[in-house]
């Protein structure tokens, strides 16, 4: 097997193919070889698991998650990979590498395809650019038992975020409604090639089989989180009232007042079950109006 982040081994690969990078595409390369198997390490990627990879690259992750599941799927934007990987990780016969843009795949439909009867997880060393909608299509799926990714570590602090502090989001909600995040280690900027200007992370999110709250609508609860964070400095009754113009004012106040909030609650302290409190009290008075 070449040993792909050796740079001694990966410069000439690439200049053989003529390749350079493109920024656009996101392209940081692993030249490490401790990051891509404690990824595949630390996901508990096994002979059970189909693996889902989005960005292989010239396949260090790909290297090793196939070295341990049963089945790999890549998909690859940049089909001038195509006689690199050829070259990486043509021996694996349990892999799979499609071509394309990974938000444009049915994602559901290709886990159900490629994987049955195995533990679907997705594992990734993510294109930063596109990091939100990847990761929002992963969750949205609901279809992978985890999802083990290395993101910029400003955004996995972000995802593994508690209520009141400065890092709680719209999109750690977003992300801890489906799932339970745990952050694993940080990868410094000297392990890419070329090295980003920013250190990274990697995170895996535990995928909740069951969810430990109720909520009567999700388009209402998430729009409920939205508008919580939209005006983060000021209070929550002002968030609805604007997220929700068929409340008004004085309904937004009441909203927070039948669910025993204080009137001047802020949205960025409240945790799930409260927004699940309010979204569904929400939702009841919409319904009935
Ligand atoms: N896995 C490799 C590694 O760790 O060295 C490469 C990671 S690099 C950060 C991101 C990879 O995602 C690149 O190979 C890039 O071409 C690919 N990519 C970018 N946008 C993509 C998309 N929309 N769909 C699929 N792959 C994409």
């Amino acid at each position: 097997m070449l040993n792909v982040c050796d740079i001694n081994v990966m410069k000439p690969l690439l200049m053989q193919h003529g390749f350079h990078f493109s920024k656009a595409k996101g392209q940081n390369f692993l030249i490490a070889g401790w990051v891509p198997e404690s990824i595949a390490e630390q996901a508990g990627v096994d002979e059970t698991a189909g693996v889902l990879e989005i960005g292989p690259g010239i396949g260090p992750l790909t290297q090793q998650l196939a070295l341990r599941a049963k089945k790999v799927c890549a998909v690859e934007l940049d089909t001038r990979l195509e006689p690199i990987l050829q070259q990486t990780v043509g021996e694996f016969g349990n892999l799979e590498i499609l071509w394309g843009d990974v938000l444009k795949q049915d994602i559901p439909a290709l886990v159900k395809e490629k994987f049955p009867g195995l533990r679907p997880m997705a594992c990734a060393n993510l294109p930063y650019y596109i990091t939100s909608p990847i990761l929002s299509a992963l969750l949205e799926a609901e279809c992978f038992e985890s999802v083990t990714v290395m993101v910029q570590k400003e955004v996995a602090q972000r995802i593994a975020a508690a209520p009141g502090t400065a890092d709680y989001s719209a999109f750690t909600v977003f992300c801890q409604y489906y799932a339970q995040p745990e952050l694993l280690f940080d990868v410094p900027a000297h392990c890419f090639m070329p090295q980003p200007k920013v250190t990274s992370a990697v995170i895996t999110l535990r995928v909740r089989k069951q969810r430990p709250w109720n909520v009567d609508d999700e388009k209402i609860f998430f729009r409920t989180v939205r508008a919580s964070f939209a005006m983060r400095r000021k209070k929550l009754a002002n968030g609805l009232a604007s997220g929700f113009p068929e409340l008004g004012k004085q309904g937004a106040a009441d909203v927070l007042a039948a669910c025993g909030f204080d009137e001047n609650v802020r949205g960025e302290t409240l945790g799930i079950p409260e927004f699940a409190t309010v979204a569904n009290e929400i939702a009841r008075r919409i319904r009935r109006d």
